[in-house]
């Protein structure tokens, strides 16, 4: 007999509407455009979801992985058509030259929105089941942030999303979802997915904090009662803004439509009736820099959760920055400013230069808090990119583009050239700082940087100023939704 044909994709992409600049080829092939074999060597033995794909799959003799593409993009505006018809058309090609194949095992991030696409992996897993039928297993990872649509869990065979967040369970997750599936395969099970939708728009949210620490508890309590194979439940990304938003339940049983319908009706109750605490608050901008300056707990990490480039933010604003230049404080870290314009024109001036400048606040007038004139020193030039140590993606690489560490009046300034979350503390030692013995850490992220920057904070306090990924969906003027 010959091999079973099990195609492998990644193409993740969480869009946020609200940002005006599009995702388009150059924004995947600045973080990962990798076709073909391309796809499995960038990510064997790493913690991705596609390196334990690997993991799990490689070693069998009955199968043959089929790599299509790996595809990330960092979040931002929507991907363009032309992105989006390509990955499709490797796909169908992929699914016609193979045919007929046995399985498809996916790692997506389920808010991804296409120009003309708005439920992307939806209209994606539809065209699966269009070439390949409904007779083989679709599996997918999610992340924590997808929004689940009734299409998507129509045609997957079974969606696995985080539930982890910060992030840390990617590897996991991409071993259970690649277990399933390979179960499924062999026959050994039957996975029935019930899906049920709760259209409440979550603030981000930390999975260990009250109340939804105690949603995930209850979900593992209703997994074991009802013997499922898997009980997880979504976030949702409210930035996509797509008809079909908010939180979801995803429910498998091996067989049992009855249990899976009766724990998640269970777990999407709870969750309903928590709505009223799953809220944010987050403190004010003035009341933060008066506790960070006189506080004996170091490091005192400020996150400016609105202009996270983990979710559609330009990380460029400057509000921060400012107010601390403008009370002379002093012994605060920023990571990062991005300034490609002002990273170019220090690397002119050279290491050891004295120079002026005017940082940040380009992308957009109206929430970036304009430029911010700088007067500094370049201590250090760096191309921006460092291996991931903390246990999200733990071995990938993160690449900033160039940076340049600035010394301006008793802080240091990270510039760099690209919109990336500066989730790992390899920002920091990249550039020789070592951040455990910073006063004050600024940086640009909701909640990811909590995992690696808990290690060595004292203490860590969000803020939501204006920018382009506000953590609360309050006052968004929403074009799509529907409840
Ligand atoms: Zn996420």
């Amino acid at each position: 007999m010959g091999k079973k044909k099990i195609l492998v994709l990644q193409f993740r992409h969480e869009t946020n509407s609200f940002c005006p600049a599009l995702s388009d080829g150059a924004a995947f092939r600045n973080l990962e455009f990798d076709m073909g074999e391309d796809a499995f060597s960038a990510h064997r033995g790493s913690g991705t979801e596609m390196g334990a794909f690997l993991d799990v799959l490689e070693g069998r003799e009955d199968i043959e992985l089929i790599p299509v593409a790996a595809l990330t993009a960092n979040p931002a505006g929507p991907v363009t058509e032309d992105v989006y018809l390509y990955v499709l058309e490797n796909l169908q090609a992929a699914m016609l030259k193979h045919s007929p194949i046995d399985g498809v095992l996916l790692c997506l991030h389920g808010a991804m929105v296409a120009q003309k696409h708005p439920d992307g992996e939806g209209d994606l897993l539809e065209d699966i089941r269009r070439y390949a039928g409904w007779d083989i297993p679709v599996v997918a990872t999610l992340d924590l942030h997808a929004n689940v649509t009734e299409k998507m869990a129509h045609c997957a065979t079974a969606l696995i999303p985080y539930e982890r967040y910060p992030h840390t369970d990617s590897y996991e997750t991409g071993r259970v979802a690649a277990q399933l599936f390979a179960d499924a395969l062999d026959g050994k099970i039957t996975p029935v997915t019930v899906y049920r939708r709760v259209p409440y728009l979550l603030p981000l949210f930390p999975d260990a904090e009250p109340p939804m620490c105690r949603i995930y508890a209850f979900a593992a309590e209703l997994k074991e009662r009802y013997h499922l194979m898997e009980l997880r439940f979504t976030h949702g990304f409210f930035l996509s803004d797509i008809e079909e938003m908010g939180m979801a339940v995803l429910a498998v049983s091996d067989g049992d439509e009855n249990a899976a319908n009766a724990a998640a009706e269970e777990l999407a109750a709870l969750i309903r009736e928590s709505i009223p605490d799953l809220k944010r608050h987050y403190p004010d901008l003035e009341d933060v820099l008066d506790e960070a300056e006189h506080s004996p707990d170091t490091p005192f990490v400020i996150a400016d959760a609105s202009d996270n480039p983990g979710a559609g933010g330009f990380g460029d604003t400057t509000h921060i920055l400012r107010r601390i230049l403008e009370r002379g404080m002093q012994g605060a870290v920023i990571a990062t400013i991005v300034d490609a314009e002002s990273v170019e024109r220090c690397i002119e001036a050279g290491v050891g230069a004295f120079i002026s400048l005017k940082i940040g606040g380009k992308s957009d007038a109206s929430f970036s808090g304009g430029p911010l004139a700088v007067s500094g020193y370049i201590k250090r030039i760096t191309d921006g990119t460092y291996t991931v140590t903390a246990q999200m993606d733990h071995g990938s690489k993160m690449r900033h583009g160039k940076t340049v560490l600035l010394e301006v009046e008793g802080n240091a300034v990270i510039l760099s050239s690209y919109p990336r979350q500066p989730w790992d503390l390899g920002i920091f030692t990249s550039h020789g700082i070592m951040p455990e013995q910073q006063k004050i850490l600024v940086t640009k992220s909701a909640i990811h940087y909590r995992a690696a920057y808990g290690t060595i904070a004292k203490k860590m306090v969000a803020v939501a100023l204006p920018g382009y990924s506000t953590p609360v969906p309050d006052g968004i003027p929403f074009q799509h939704l529907k409840g």
